[in-house]
């Protein structure tokens, strides 16, 4: 568990609680304990980091709307961005929050110059004014200060806390906005069509040569669709855990190694569910 460093941060633990609390009674879910204290570890070191940045931020949560679309099908779509603005000494920047880490962003730079060029682009438009430039900020801790992290290395988190670069500056062109918006209307007509498949268990498994992970570690293993995707079972199924392990447990097993853990869910979640059932 954390431990503030002083009332700000305080303040931040009491409002990361009250806002759990909503969400917990809001939605009728609940997560593990081990999830929440990652939760709020993380809030108070991205604070601890970026709290310089955080309070230069002139607008929050702009929301970007690039309204009636059409693909080449006839389907109507908008493309959405929410970013925040930090407009200082008649310089204007705007920043796309990530929860992805910096080494997959360093690994995948077009795919997210390509989203961030849709936005200024956008912003642009409804402004009628130039921004002076774009960043991707990366939220979600770089894996060696995860792994300080876990072994509860003070001295270690320090260094990999300096080290981490969470700011990602991605210079904004606009001569590919017209194919990327024609690349999100293919994707419209896909899933409209019904022909969205998922990864192949080869593309899930493959891991990044800089971030030294897979998208089955970084993604799958949180989508709410895995036990029902067939590449994520031939995964978990070549991994052997059906032999060993039976279905039932092939499900949790394969999604959670903390058997513990996963009794602490399913427990929280179902009480959750009768008290949200008693209310109903
Ligand atoms: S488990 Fe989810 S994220 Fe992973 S390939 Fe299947 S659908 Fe996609």
């Amino acid at each position: 568990m954390i431990k503030p460093k002083d009332e700000f941060e305080k303040n931040i633990i009491e409002m990361f609680e009250d806002n759990f609390e909503s969400l917990r009674i809001e939605s009728g879910h609940t997560i593990t304990s081990r999830a929440k204290n990652q939760a709020l570890q993380q809030v108070i070191l991205y604070w601890r980091k970026l709290h310089d940045l955080a309070d230069k931020v002139t607008e929050t949560e702009v929301k970007l709307i690039l309204a009636n679309q059409e693909t080449i099908s006839g389907h109507k779509f908008s493309i959405e961005g929410i970013v925040d603005i930090v407009n200082q000494n008649s310089e204007v920047w705007l920043y796309d929050l990530k929860t992805h880490d910096p080494d997959f962003i360093a690994e995948n730079r077009e795919l997210y110059e390509q989203q961030l060029n849709v936005y200024a682009f956008i912003w642009q438009m409804i402004h009628q004014t130039d921004l002076s430039n774009t960043a991707v900020i990366s939220t979600a801790f770089p894996q060696t200060l995860r792994h300080a992290i876990e072994m509860a290395n003070e001295k270690a988190i320090d260094y990999e806390m300096d080290k981490w670069e969470p700011v990602i500056p991605m210079p904004y062109s606009f001569d590919r906005v017209k194919e990327t918006i024609s690349e999100f209307a293919n994707v419209v007509d896909e899933i409209e069509e019904g022909n969205f498949s998922p990864k192949t268990t080869e593309e899930i498994e493959e891991v990044g040569e800089t971030s030294k992970r897979s998208f089955v570690s970084r993604v799958c293993n949180n989508c709410d669709a895995r036990f029902s995707c067939i590449s994520y079972r031939e995964y978990v199924i070549k991994r052997g855990d059906r032999n060993k392990t039976g279905f039932r447990k092939f499900f949790f097993i394969a999604s959670s190694p903390d058997a513990e853990e996963q009794e602490e869910w399913m427990t929280g979640n179902l009480s959750d569910q009768s008290k949200t059932n008693e209310n109903e």
